[in-house]
């Protein structure tokens, strides 16, 4: 058996839990483990850890599939691991909410480098390590089995499979494409969506904000909405359903306007109440101010600002300015829905970057709701940065 011997001391982030053996804590390699397969990783004095999928290129050198000697990895234990996931989602979304979640979310549950999204009878999947493709076919059977879908499309980020060494794949992996153009169409609460599974953001659509778009819809009543960074219009439908008087969205993408505007046709919205711009957030919040607009809830989510820790600095003046921006544009009593999905951003930061705008617009707000994902992308206390996407209602006194 393969093994991984960490150095002295570097064995404590296993011993909480933490999946990642970094390349960097480790003092030797016994063995010749091919990409993926799995190696026992001990401490020095040759105490087993974990089990874990080895990944020759990445400074992740390996993943954790088990902290359990008894628990090897295998088709029985992967099977362990999906049925909980499944279960978790079951008991934290109802049934008749939606057809549309995330099924699996790589490290925080338990599954490093796998993601599985279903869109009603369509699954997107995501082999992003060594040892999630090292088990790929497993896994597939048995995504297959336990999901019923029997349609699956591979959607295996390219930039990320490159720090794992692993060559991109893309495409249908089972059932053929019924759909034209990749487009699922889903529905959610009572909405309904059409998602690019081929070409859309990440596999087609923001389930991580399902709740978050509930909780727009529940306060959009009789407001002018500003929509920043829209997509394909989540947020735009969802204050409609909700009964705003009117919703501004912004996005620089003109296939996703596109697709925004059909969803609110799609769900019989009214078309009439809608504002459609083609532009870049940062540009259009200054020119609206200059043209005297004001709104009542002012919804901000945008891109990850800062996709690793070194783009921090740079992430919070991108994030202060939108924010600032904003709040110029917000009527007082008006509300502010500001999210963030840089995991390098903390919870503490984001916060601290909005006050700092408030402070500059010279703005009273009062912190109404903290958001985060919804219950399909669970948050493991031992893999805090699966606790990526938060979100800050604010109002304006
Ligand atoms: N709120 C959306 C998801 C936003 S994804 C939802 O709930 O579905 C981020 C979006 O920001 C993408 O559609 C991208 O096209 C857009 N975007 C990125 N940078 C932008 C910029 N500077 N100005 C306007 N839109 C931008």
């Amino acid at each position: 058996m393969h093994r991984i011997i960490l150095k002295p001391d570097r064995e404590k982030a296993l011993r909480r839990r933490h999946p990642w053996v970094f390349s960097g804590a480790i003092q030797t390699l016994e063995g010749a483990p091919a990409p993926g397969e799995t190696v026992r990783v001990v401490d020095r004095d040759g105490r087993f850890l974990a089990w874990a999928g080895f990944s020759p290129v990445s400074q992740i050198r390996a993943r954790v599939w088990s902290f359990a000697e008894e628990e090897i990895p295998g088709p029985e234990l992967l099977r362990r691991k999906l049925e909980t996931a499944l279960a978790l989602r079951k008991a934290r979304i109802p049934a008749a909410a939606t057809d549309a979640m995330r099924l699996i979310h790589g490290e925080s549950d338990g599954l490093p480098g796998l993601v599985a999204d279903r869109y009603a009878d369509t699954l997107v999947v995501q082999f992003l390590s060594a040892g999630a493709e090292h088990w790929r076919d497993t896994l597939l059977g048995l995504l297959r089995e336990l999901s019923g879908c029997a349609r699956i499309y591979e959607r295996s980020e390219a930039d990320i499979r490159k720090l794992e060494g692993l060559a991109p794949r893309e495409g249908w992996v089972a059932g053929s494409p019924a759909e034209a153009g990749g487009l699922v169409q889903i529905n959610e609460y009572g909405l309904r969506y059409a998602v690019d599974i081929v070409s859309g953001q990440k596999t087609g659509f923001y389930l991580d904000q399902r709740d978050n778009r509930q909780r727009i819809a529940a306060l959009a009543r009789d407001r002018e909405v500003l929509n920043g960074f829209c997509y394909t219009g989540s947020f735009t439908v969802a204050a409609l359903a909700g009964g705003a008087h009117s919703v501004l969205s912004v996005d620089s993408s003109a296939p996703a306007l596109q697709m925004a505007r059909d969803n609110v046709a799609r769900n019989a919205l009214p078309g009439s109440s809608c504002e459609w711009l083609q532009a870049d957030v940062f540009d259009i919040l200054r020119a609206l101010r200059d043209r005297g607009r004001q709104f009542d809830l002012i919804i901000l989510d945008p891109p990850k600002f800062a996709p690793t820790p070194k783009d921090v600095a740079r992430a919070a003046r991108g994030y202060k300015d939108i924010n600032l921006s904003a709040l110029r544009l917000l009527r007082p009593g008006g509300l502010l829905a500001t999210f963030s999905c840089s995991g390098a951003i903390s919870p503490e930061l984001f916060q601290k970057i909005v006050a700092g705008a408030a402070a500059d617009a010279g703005a009273s707000l009062v912190l109404r709701e903290r958001w985060s994902a919804a219950g399909d992308h669970p948050i493991l206390l031992e893999f805090p940065e699966g606790e990526y996407l938060k979100g800050l209602l604010l109002q304006r006194l």
